[in-house]
């Protein structure tokens, strides 16, 4: 409470109140007791100022626990108790409770951010979604119709429904995809982490990827001869699909003639970290930071025929995050990608 501190409505309503009380005194002096004025002047003026230093006093003082039990009562409605103070002090209170009404405003107003943001996120995923539902839907759709409308030709019949299944294939691809990530949010998917030879488990994956990548005309291959095993602790299955999808990936945005080379660094005690670098076409910078994200595409035509889901990054984020690891991306466009991540050795 600071009562000097100057208060505008109580100033004006003592002033008021004041000036009253000596218009009353003067309007009884003149009338009632015949008195000249001029001889109660100064007396007059001393009795002005302390009658309003009066008021002002028990005005302001009045006001303010007025307002500040009201203040009280409304932020007791609607702030959490945790921003609730109760001091002594209703000037200290005053401005405890502005600094909190100003917090909790911005926290709000973060907190709004983060919706509108989540909405935007959501809405792209939803159509996203849809779009990648209908292409695999249509297809089947226009091979199942012209059979039902009768196709005699046994050929032309086992060529549909091959066309069929595959579409399905797709579909059962994309759904499969969205489960794994959808457990890894939820915190569902759990880890089954031993200990394993990394090196073992990349020559599992090349020799696995062999034919595409001869396909494809990229050589796969390790950065050096690694001749001692090399342990890590983490979900041996799930770092294999790791490294599947970023391997797949290299040939798919590789170029004919390429490279796709592994190498590990080991890092302090316990680290390794694990490179898979090609010299395909490579990535705008722009498109970095989003890469990672469900469905997010740097060519949305050109990589929907290629075949991928547009989910491939996005579990491999989601598995080795799950493992507490890193992982990172660095491109140049025409000259190459390389992913790499961290392993926790044994
Ligand atoms: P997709 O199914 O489209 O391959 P991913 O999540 O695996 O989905 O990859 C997302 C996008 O990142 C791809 O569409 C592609 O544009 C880009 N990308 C991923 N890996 C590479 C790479 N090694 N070289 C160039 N571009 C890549």
């Amino acid at each position: 409470m600071d009562l000097f501190k100057f208060k505008k409505a109580s100033f004006v309503s003592s002033l008021i109140v004041s000036v009253s009380i000596i218009i009353l005194q003067i309007n009884f002096l003149f009338f009632f007791l015949d008195i000249v004025f001029t001889e109660f002047g100064l007396i007059l003026l001393i009795e002005f100022f302390v009658i309003l230093f009066l008021a002002y006093v028990l005005l302001s003082l009045s006001f303010e626990r007025f307002l500040v039990s009201r203040v009280k009562e409304l932020y007791k409605s609607f702030i959490p108790t945790t921003y609730y103070v109760n001091s002594m002090n209703q000037q200290e209170d005053i401005e405890i409770l502005t600094s909190n009404i100003k917090k909790l405003n911005s926290e709000k107003n973060l907190e709004i951010e983060l919706l509108k943001k989540e909405q935007d996120y959501r809405r792209e995923f939803i159509g996203n979604l849809a779009h990648e539902l209908k292409t695999p839907l249509f297809t089947i759709q226009g091979y199942v119709l012209t059979l039902l409308d009768g196709v005699n030709d046994k050929k032309v019949i086992n060529n549909y429904l091959e066309q069929t299944s595959k579409g399905v294939d797709r579909l059962i691809y994309i759904i499969k995809d969205l489960d794994l990530i959808t457990k890894f949010e939820s915190g569902i998917a759990s880890l089954d982490r031993k200990s394993f030879d990394i090196i073992k488990t990349i020559q599992n994956v090349f020799e696995l990827l062999e034919m595409q990548a001869s396909k494809e005309k990229i050589v796969l291959k390790f950065d050096k001869e690694y001749s001692e095993p090399i342990i890590v602790n983490a979900d041996e299955e799930r770092i294999q699909q790791v490294l599947t999808n970023l391997i797949i990936n290299s040939l798919k945005y590789g170029v004919g003639k390429g490279v796709t080379e592994v190498s590990i660094e080991i890092l302090g005690e316990n680290k390794i970290l694990l490179r898979v670098a090609d010299n395909g076409e490579g990535i705008d910078k722009e498109h970095l930071p989003r890469l990672f994200e469900r469905f997010y595409r740097v060519d949305k035509t050109r990589n929907r025929k290629l075949g991928g889901s547009g989910l491939g990054l996005a579990i491999v984020k989601h598995i080795i995050e799950a493992h507490g690891e890193k992982i990172f991306v660095e491109s140049k466009v025409k000259v190459g990608s390389e992913f790499s991540f961290s392993l926790t050795l044994e």
